[in-house]
């Protein structure tokens, strides 16, 4: 199911909320106050809440310096 963005027209709350793509124009219920919330023209899914915490800055690096050195590397040991 896609996630989509409504904001709530009430108190202003912004949430996200995975719907069927059928229920993608139904009110959604606020989750601060429960009004109606209309959904936001906004691209879904592209704000994901972080939920690992701090990432990791080189993928498949097997090495501080990112591989494909030889030596030279100040942290190779
Ligand atoms: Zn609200």
């Amino acid at each position: 199911m896609p996630l989509y963005e409504y904001t709530c027209q009430t108190c202003h709350n912004t949430f996200e909320k995975l719907r069927p793509v059928r229920d993608m124009d139904a009110d959604a219920p606020c989750t601060d106050c429960g009004s109606p919330s209309l959904r936001q023209l906004s691209v879904f899914a592209a704000v994901t809440v972080s939920a690992g915490g701090e990432s990791s800055p080189i993928a498949g690096g097997g090495g501080c310096c990112g591989g494909g050195g030889g030596g030279g590397c100040a942290c190779a040991g």
